[in-house]
């Protein structure tokens, strides 16, 4: 599909592609409001013929030795990298980061597709000693069955790879509905599987909003919900879901960084603008508030303002060296712009940033704000804004802030700049939160394990233990004489 026409997108189901029997969804350039794209708003009935596709194909994908599985999952890691630029601009054009970090996103899945070929071939159960002579006890790991992933917009390439090569990899057959906002970037995705020549009904996507989405979950024979999205789509999936079976959740962050007064401080700065600002703060794990020792506070912040002041906002798909792309739909803008106004009234000092940018009349743009002298009172400091908006408190005493940073539901990942060895570890074991990122901003990485905690879900995607959610154990008991 052409980038500058707009897209035909399909559902893709047992191995073809096809329309849907409903209506149609219409997807805009989040830069320019334009309409770049239209999908199937996928019915009960379109929903239904893809998961009957994949309880179909589960019957013998279950059973195709891992390593040839893992050939498949290779090849589609191949053809994603031969398709970057195709999947980076479908991304670019419908959720607005830059291109070049779209690319990046591409890579990233490619990558993450080799990894669980790897792990594919390394499924190991355990051979245990019984409490009775003469027996012996085998634990296999087996596939759970069909999976439904239902995933969102801000990483729409790399999220659906998440739970697809995992899914794949353990030997699943699997359902997508992607965003309703990145559809195509999803169809990009699905056309590499198709290169790679995956037998039909293995992997199957539906395009469409909520309403596909509460189809997919409340469908009977799915036997695992995997979610990646706001907190109270996950609560209203918790009560979609048909009968009792797995499920498991991503639910977003307004994650914490600490800077104690052992920090390195150009690090810290680097740290915080790159995790802040990247992607327009969409990002799960994006620092959303700052709680700084005084010693360094204003250093700090009048670097942090700098920095952020200097980033360039603009299209990122007709525009060069854009760090800052136009946020994906008018709620994040909203949410951005109420939580600033809600600081601003509080007491908070706006350094940089605090509106849309002037002359941009079109598009979702927000410039990259920091908001300074800010409390734990304010929405920006205990709720996710999910925007290019970072908050940024003073603290005397360490044990007060690690207070702070626990003290909201969120669980996801936590930061901390220190060059203190005591302080790290301290700090490492007290944050309560599913990652934690030391001296870094990368708290995902492909190899380790990365979940939330508390209100910011359960189960683990990355790692082993992502393929391992897609795997049930079974335990056969021998006796052998
Ligand atoms: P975000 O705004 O971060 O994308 P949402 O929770 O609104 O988070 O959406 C995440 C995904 O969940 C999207 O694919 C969306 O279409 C889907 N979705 C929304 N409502 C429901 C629902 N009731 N049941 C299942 N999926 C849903």
């Amino acid at each position: 599909m052409g980038v500058d026409s707009v897209a035909h997108g399909q559902n893709y189901v047992d191995g073809r592609w096809e329309d849907g029997g409903g209506a149609v969804l219409e997807v805009r350039d989040p830069a320019t409001g334009d309409v770049v794209a239209r999908v199937p708003e996928s019915t009960e009935r379109d929903v239904d013929r893809a998961v009957t596709a994949a309880r179909r194909a589960w019957d013998s994908w279950r059973w195709v030795n891992p390593s040839v599985r893992a050939g498949y999952l290779h090849a589609t890691a191949d053809a994603l990298s031969a398709a970057t630029d195709r999947v980076a601009a479908a991304t670019t054009r419908e959720m607005g980061k830059p291109l070049p970090e779209a690319r990046g996103e591409v890579e990233k899945l490619a990558k993450t597709f080799h990894f669980y070929a790897e792990e594919a071939t390394r499924i190991t159960g355990a051979t245990l000693a019984n409490e009775e002579d003469g027996f012996t006890s085998i634990v296999e790991k087996e596939p759970i069955g069909v999976v439904a992933a239902i995933t969102p917009w801000n990483y729409p390439v790399e999220l659906i790879g998440w739970k697809l090569a995992a899914a794949l990899a353990a030997g699943c057959t699997i359902v997508v509905k992607p965003s309703e906002y990145t559809p195509t970037a999803a169809i990009e995705v699905f056309r590499s599987l198709e290169v790679a020549q995956l037998p039909s009904g293995v992997a199957n996507l539906v395009t469409g909003a909520g309403t596909t989405g509460r189809a997919l979950v409340a469908h009977p024979a799915i036997d695992k919900v995997a979610f990646t999205g706001s907190g109270a789509t996950g609560a209203a999936i918790v009560k979609t879901v048909s009968g009792v079976k797995p499920v498991s959740m991503e639910l977003g962050g307004n994650c914490p960084l600490i800077v104690t007064r052992h920090a390195d401080l150009d690090q810290a700065v680097t740290g915080a603008l790159r995790r802040s600002f990247r992607n327009a703060g969409q990002i799960c794990i994006a620092i959303n508030r700052a709680y700084v020792h005084a010693d360094l506070y204003e250093e700090f912040v009048g670097r942090l303002a700098k920095g952020a002041a200097n980033l360039v906002v603009g299209d990122g798909r007709r525009e060069e060296n854009v760090d800052v792309g136009p946020v994906t739909n008018a709620e994040i803008l909203e949410r951005s712009e109420r939580h600033v106004e809600d600081a601003r009234t509080k007491g908070a000092r706006v350094l940089v940033g605090g509106t849309r940018p002037p002359g941009r009349p079109a598009g979702n743009f927000y410039l990259p704000t920091v908001l300074a002298d800010c409390t734990q009172d304010m929405l920006v400091m205990h709720e996710e804004t999910f925007g290019p908006v970072i908050g940024v408190s003073a603290f005397t005493d360490l044990d007060a802030a690690v207070a702070l940073a626990n003290s909201t539901p969120a669980g996801l990942a936590a930061y901390v700049y220190s060059e203190n060895l005591g302080e790290v570890f301290a700090l490492g074991r007290r944050l309560d939160f599913g990652s934690v990122a030391v001296n870094n901003v990368d708290a995902g990485t492909i190899n380790a394990p990365y979940g939330g905690r508390k209100g910011s879900g359960f189960g683990y995607e990355h790692g082993r233990e992502g393929m391992e959610g897609y795997l049930q154990m079974k335990h056969v008991r021998v006796r052998h004489h």
